[in-house]
C-alpha cells in the first residue's frame, strides 16, 4: 500500500509553474530582457574564509593521516562548540543540544518523525511550502494560522490547543520579524497547552533592528517548549554546499503513553542515528569557518549587500504607491497587487508587460492571494531595474 497522504499534495509545485510560465514568455518573445525578481536563492559566491577553509578540509582528505570518514552523526565537536558559542550567545545552549546536519530543510520535514501521527499542526498562512507539504504527508490536521497586516504578518494566538506551532521569523514570503511580546506570546500560549514551537529562524541574520529577538530562546520558557532550526543557507550562501542545524535544548520533553517524560532530544538523537550518517566534513569545515570572527565579517557583508537591495527596491515600490511590507530585516518583500488582482494574473500580467519574474503569492497558501513576493538576491542593477519596471507598469493600470 501506498502512503495516501501524498496524493492530497497540490500537484503543481509553485517554482515549477513560475519556470514553465516564464519559458513559455520567453518563447513568445526571443530576445526580452527577463529580470527573476522571484529567486529564493543566494547569488553571492562564498566568503574567502570559507574558501580556505574548505580547500584545507580536501588536502586534509588527501593524506592518509589527517583523512576523514563518517564523523559523529550530530556533528563533529569543533562545529558544535562554534555554533553553541557564536549562535547562541549568553543564551546557555550547550553543544550536545546542537545536532548538525545538511540543511534544515530535511530537519524540519524529518522532525515529524518524533512525534505522534495525526497531531494538530498550525501553519503560518502564507508560508514557505516545506511545512505544509510534509505535514500532509504525515497526516497531520492542519490549521491554518493567518498572518497579515491585521496582525503585522505574526498572527494571532489561537484560542485552540494546537500540538505543533510552526513559526518562521524573519518570514519567508512576508519578509515579517516578530516582536519580543508577539514572541513572548507564542511561548506563552505553547507553554499553558504544552505545546511545541518548531522555529524556522534560516534568515535571523538578516535582522539589524536590535529590539528583534534573533533566537526563540532569547524568550524565557523557549527552552521548555522550542525546537529551533537554522541553517547557513541564507546567512553564508551554503544553499549549494550544505549545512545546517537544529537546536533541542535538554529538558524539552514529552509524556509518553505509559506516563514517563520523554526528552525529544533523545528522540532525535535516536532518529538521527538510525537514519543519517552525518553532514559531510568539508562541510562543516566550511560551517565553522563561516562562524570564525573573519568569517562572520564577511558573511555580514554579504547579507548587508542583499539588504541594500532589497532597501532599494522597497523604495521605488513606495515611490510609487505600492507600500511593501518586508524588506528591511529581510530579503524577501511582500507586496499586495494593484486593483485587487489575482496574484497569478498580476503574474502574468506584469511578466508579458515587463518581462519581470516576480513569485505569485497564492503559491505560498491561501492567505498569500492577491499579494506576489520580491527577492533581494538578485544583481543589484538589475533588481533595481526590475523594480523600476514594475513601478512604471503600476502607473498604466
Ligand atoms: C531557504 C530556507 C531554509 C533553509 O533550507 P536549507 O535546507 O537549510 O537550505 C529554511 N527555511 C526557510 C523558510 C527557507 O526559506
Amino acid at each position: 500500500m501506498i502512503n495516501e497522504n501524498f496524493l492530497n499534495l497540490k500537484t503543481s509545485y509553485l517554482f515549477g509553474e513560475v519556470d514553465r510560465r516564464t519559458e513559455a514568455y520567453q518563447q513568445r518573445h526571443p530576445g526580452a530582457s527577463v529580470i527573476r525578481l522571484g529567486v529564493g536563492d543566494v547569488t553571492l559566491p562564498l566568503a574567502p574564509a570559507v574558501i580556505d577553509a574548505m580547500h584545507a578540509a580536501v588536502d586534509e582528505c588527501s593524506r592518509a593521516e589527517t583523512f576523514k570518514g563518517y564523523g559523529p552523526e550530530h556533528g563533529r565537536a569543533f562545529l558544535r562548540e562554534a555554533i553553541a558559542e557564536t549562535d547562541f550567545p549568553g543564551l546557555g545552549i550547550k553543544a550536545s543540544e546542537v545536532f548538525v546536519s545538511e540543511g534544515s530543510k530535511t530537519d524540519m520535514g524529518n522532525i515529524l518523525d518524533i512525534f505522534a501521527p495525526g497531531l494538530s499542526a498550525g501553519i503560518p498562512d502564507p508560508v514557505y511550502p516545506l511545512y505544509t507539504d510534509t505535514c500532509i504527508i504525515a497526516g497531520h490536521n492542519i490549521k491554518y494560522l493567518p498572518m497579515d497586516a491585521s496582525n503585522d504578518f505574526s498572527g494571532d494566538i489561537p484560542e485552540e490547543r494546537l500540538d505543533l506551532v510552526y513559526l518562521c521569523f524573519p518570514n519567508n514570503p512576508t519578509g515579517a520579524v516578530a516582536s519580543r511580546k508577539k514572541l513572548t506570546e507564542w511561548v506563552e500560549y505553547a507553554l499553558r497547552n504544552g505545546s511545541i514551537i518548531l522555529y524556522d529562524s534560516a534568515y535571523e541574520s538578516y535582522i539589524r533592528d536590535d529590539s528583534i529577538p534573533h533566537s526563540i530562546y532569547e524568550i524565557p520558557g523557549a527552552e521548555d517548549c522550542a525546537i529551533e532550526f537554522r541553517s547557513f543557507s541564507k546567512t553564508a550562501g551554503f544553499t549549494g554546499i550544505r549545512s545546517g542545524y537544529t537546536v533541542i535544548p535538554e529538558g524539552l520533553a514529552l509524556d509518553a503513553a505509559d506516563g514517563r517524560k520523554v526528552r525529544l532530544a533523545d528522540l532525535w538523537e535516536r532518529r538521527q542515528n538510525s537514519k543519517y550518517n552525518g553532514n559531510s566534513y568539508i562541510s562543516q569545515r566550511a560551517a565553522a569557518a563561516a562562524l570564525s570572527p573573519e568569517g562572520r565579517r564577511q558573511t555580514r557583508a554579504q547579507v548587508d549587500s542583499y539588504l541594500v537591495t532589497a532597501s532599494g527596491i522597497r523604495g521605488i515600490l513606495a515611490d510609487a504607491g505600492l507600500d511593501p511590507a518586508g524588506g528591511v530585516n529581510a530579503p524577501y518583500l511582500w507586496v499586495r497587487t494593484p486593483d485587487g488582482m489575482g496574484s497569478w494574473e498580476f503574474f502574468d500580467c506584469l511578466l508579458e508587460a515587463t518581462g519581470v519574474v516576480v513569485t505569485p503569492g497564492a503559491g505560498f497558501g491561501p492567505g498569500g492571494e492577491g499579494r506576489f513576493r520580491l527577492s533581494a538576491f538578485g544583481e543589484r542593477h538589475a533588481s533595481i531595474e526590475a523594480a523600476e519596471r514594475i513601478a512604471d507598469f503600476v502607473k498604466t493600470l
